[in-house]
């Protein structure tokens, strides 16, 4: 059986998605596409060999019969209205993050979804697919660190493009972490505070680079996160739990080291496309194989609200200087899934 989708948005992941479906996974066909820049999809779908259909918008690519899932990766601000489309047609939809700018507009996805009465969203938080972070949850999991304590991490990317604004710090980068550590610590956000150290001249002047975010979770775990955007020597994810007995900390990528002129060094990576690229292929196919089971069961829009309430409380904090207590409304039992064990079966 094949996943027939429609892919909105053909900029850099939408095309990597369509890349990775076309070209590396099992089960599914890219039958429709669509972007705001109709030469681009049309170039995506020619780049591919795609049989697919061009649409002029989403919504009519949602209601197409040929699609029986849909895929939106187009700029965040359009994500809320195409997922709401996509389940008022009763398809399922992947969504890449944000699942909608705002967590008021994450929680009507949730309320929408909650009414149809059936999960149909999951949203593109790929860490969780990550081997490296699948290892650090089974190791903490496990209980041979004790009870974790305190937790470091850092998301650094070489450089940002121009458009990138002051609150996308926070709301497009710092939203995977936000992300993964509800998961990994199986807890919620209480409280964060934000602080701003000394501002990079290498960064734009409009944005606060780097930041310093502090954390309390529902289990009293701390955690101090630095946000860096501007860093320049290479994309690097970091991240060590401090247990009761024990620390363990995030793989690095594998590298080849290397001893030559003197120098013993490993090379870094630059681009994200690269770090997470096992973990994408690994999330997209489980993606496809739930869907075709009729099941859903990857990060959820309840994932993607609490991520979007955690983010907003960040930015609160960022401008009062203040420590702003995180309200995560409680989750109700439709979404109470076992993604998490999915994603662990999804490597093995
Ligand atoms: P991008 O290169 O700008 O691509 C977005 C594409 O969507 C562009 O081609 C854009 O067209 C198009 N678009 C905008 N509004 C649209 C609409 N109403 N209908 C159809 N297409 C529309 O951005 P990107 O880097 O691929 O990011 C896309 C989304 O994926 C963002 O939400 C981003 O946060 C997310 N993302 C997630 C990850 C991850 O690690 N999970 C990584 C990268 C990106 P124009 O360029 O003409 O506006």
């Amino acid at each position: 059986m094949t996943l027939r989708v429609g892919v909105i948005g053909t900029g850099a992941i939408g095309r990597d998605h369509i890349r990775r479906m076309t070209q590396v996974l099992k089960g599914a066909a890219v039958v429709a596409v669509t972007d705001v820049n109709a030469a681009q999809a049309q170039q995506v779908a020619n780049e591919f060999n795609l049989q697919a259909a061009v649409y002029d918008n989403g919504l009519d690519l949602i209601r197409a019969q040929e699609v029986d899932a849909v895929m939106v990766t187009s700029w965040g601000a359009t994500h809320e209205e195409f997922v709401l489309a996509s389940i008022a047609a009763g398809k399922p939809v992947f969504c890449e993050k944000p699942l909608a700018v705002t967590a008021e507009g994450c929680k009507r996805i949730v309320e929408a979804e909650a009414a149809f009465g059936k999960m149909l969203v999951q949203v593109g938080y790929m860490r969780r697919y990550d081997r490296g972070y699948r290892v650090l949850k089974e190791t903490i999991d496990s209980g041979v660190i004790g009870h974790p304590l305190i937790l470091h991490c850092a998301h650094r990317n070489v450089s940002v493009p121009d458009f990138y604004t002051r609150d996308m710090s926070v709301v497009d980068t710092f939203i995977h972490e936000l992300d993964v550590h509800r998961w990994l610590l199986d807890d919620d956000y209480v409280s964060v505070q934000v602080v701003r150290p000394r501002r990079s001249s290498l960064s734009g002047e409009h944005l606060n680079d780097p930041l310093l975010v502090y954390m309390e979770t529902a289990k009293g775990v701390r955690i101090n996160g630095e946000i860096f955007v501007n860093c320049k020597y290479g994309y690097d994810i970091q991240c060590q739990v401090v247990g009761e007995t024990g620390i363990v900390s995030l793989p690095e990528p594998m590298s080849v080291t290397m001893r030559s002129e003197a120098k013993l060094s490993n090379a870094l990576l630059t681009d994200w496309k690269d770090r997470f690229i096992e973990a994408y292929d690994i999330e997209l196919q489980d993606w496809i194989d739930a869907t075709l089971r009729g099941e859903m069961n990857g990060p959820s829009a309840w994932d993607g609200y609490s991520a979007a309430v955690a983010a907003d409380a960040c930015l609160a904090a960022r401008d009062s200087g203040d420590i702003v207590r995180i309200d995560m409304p409680e989750r109700p039992s439709f979404y109470r899934s076992k993604h998490s064990e999915s994603a662990a079966e999804a490597i093995r």
